[in-house]
């Protein structure tokens, strides 16, 4: 196996979800962190339910439970007090997982990677951005700029899972197509008790209006509040105290300030690399794909794509397939990026968005029809939770 070796770029949880894959397998895998350790940012804190399938088999489902909380229900709203449900219990035939865990998404790095440190024949080796890849016919390199001074690592097989400035992609000079939203969006989290003032209120509601949509996620502890911000607003405005003040009065007015723990301002793109592989080289996750978060599709995309790479690398490492197996990698999850979760998440913003009454009111009588009929409910919830995504992939050769 030793001369399997797969290098991964990144410890975030596309490469740590491949690396744990491969390992499992007795594949030899080393994964290369830039940080000096495992990064501890709010980022992602939806896990859908083919997700938590998929984890299930590192025990990483029930840690992130206990980590988390489960939402059984999703659910769309605007500021008039129009509100439909959705509950996952309608898709609980084709999953373990009838639900959505909010969890912070640094909670799964810390446990994938302690349990690959169980494994003599894996290691994260921190402080060791790569610099650059190469490769010829027989293996792949990276160059690692580590404690130590800059190394060349071998591997048979490379994964670029080092996140949306990706310098794996950069360095197969391969081109992240698609286009950058003018507005940035604003992510503000508060431990003000939503539900006690907003009735009905589930953990994961989303909020439509003509002026400024929101949504409200809850993780432990805490309410996460995403606001769009307008092209032309300062990032330091729109920092600070007094202007997340007025986007919370909005969410919910009340007397006193809302206490404010964390605040986090990105730029939220629509891109596809034009193509996962280059020879020896894969990419995978934000290095291969970038969506805007309304709908949480992600990181789960991401942690789909591992999966499916590391399966195929260790049915060829045991010889149960040919290397013509790993084209198959791109030709299944790329159309899932560009036509699947660019598409929701796309519709998703405009919906909320929406500021011609005709589409405010067809968004609204068809997400109203579909919440109330058993039948499209469940069809609506096989397309959010992403299980579709995965028939979909499945299905081409
Ligand atoms: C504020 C915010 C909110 C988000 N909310 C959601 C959400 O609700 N739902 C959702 O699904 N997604 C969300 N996302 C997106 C989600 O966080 C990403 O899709 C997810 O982190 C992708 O995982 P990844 O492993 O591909 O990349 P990353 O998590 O970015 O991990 C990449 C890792 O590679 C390391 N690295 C970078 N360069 C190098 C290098 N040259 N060499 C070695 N290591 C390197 C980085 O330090 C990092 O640890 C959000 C993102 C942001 C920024």
């Amino acid at each position: 196996m030793e001369s399997n070796r797969v290098l991964i770029a990144g410890a975030g949880p596309v490469g740590l979800v491949a690396a744990n894959t491969l390992a499992d397998a007795g594949v030899p895998v080393v994964v290369f962190e830039a940080e000096p350790r495992l990064p501890e940012n709010l980022r992602a804190s939806t896990f859908h339910p083919p997700t938590l399938d998929m984890l299930a088999k590192f025990d990483a489902a029930r840690r992130l439970m206990e980590m988390g909380l489960l939402a059984p229900r999703l659910q769309y709203r605007d500021r008039a007090g129009w509100a439909v449900e959705f509950d996952f219990g309608v898709i609980a035939d084709l999953t373990d997982h009838p639900f959505r865990v909010q969890c912070e998404q640094y909670k799964l790095n810390g446990v994938l990677a302690e349990r690959l440190a169980t494994f003599a024949h894996a290691r994260i080796e921190f402080s060791s951005p790569v610099v650059d890849v190469g490769q010829d016919a027989n293996s792949v390199s990276v160059t690692v700029d580590g404690p130590d001074g800059r190394r060349v690592i071998r591997g048979n097989w490379l994964i670029g899972a080092d996140g949306g400035r990706s310098r794996v992609r950069e360095a197969l000079g391969i081109e992240l197509e698609g286009f950058t939203w003018p507005e940035r969006f604003l992510v503000a989290s508060t431990p003000f008790e939503f539900a006690d003032v907003i009735p009905n209120l589930c953990d994961v509601s989303y909020f439509a209006d003509p002026e400024e949509w929101f949504f409200l996620l809850r993780v432990p502890g805490l309410w996460r509040a995403m606001f769009p911000t307008r092209a032309e607003e300062a990032e330091a405005d729109i920092l600070s105290d007094d202007v997340i003040e007025r986007r919370l009065q909005r969410v919910w007015p009340k007397r006193e300030r809302y206490e404010v723990r964390h605040r986090t301002l990105y730029s939220v793109h629509q891109r596809v690399a034009e193509s996962y592989r280059k020879g020896r080289a894969f990419l995978a996750g934000d290095a291969a794909h970038l969506n805007n978060p309304l709908g949480g599709m992600g990181m789960n995309g991401g942690i789909h794509d591992a999966v499916n790479l590391a399966e195929k690398l260790v049915r060829v490492a045991r010889g149960e397939a040919s290397a013509s197996e790993l084209d198959r990698y791109e030709r299944q999850r790329r159309p899932i990026a560009l036509e699947y979760v660019n598409t929701i998440t796309i519709a998703n913003k405009r919906s909320l968005e929406a500021r011609d009454p005709e589409e405010q009111r067809t968004w609204r009588e068809t997400l109203t029809r579909s919440a109330n009929d058993p039948a499209l409910a469940r069809e609506y919830l096989i397309r959010v939770s992403m299980l579709a995504s995965l028939r979909k992939a499945a299905a081409i050769e």
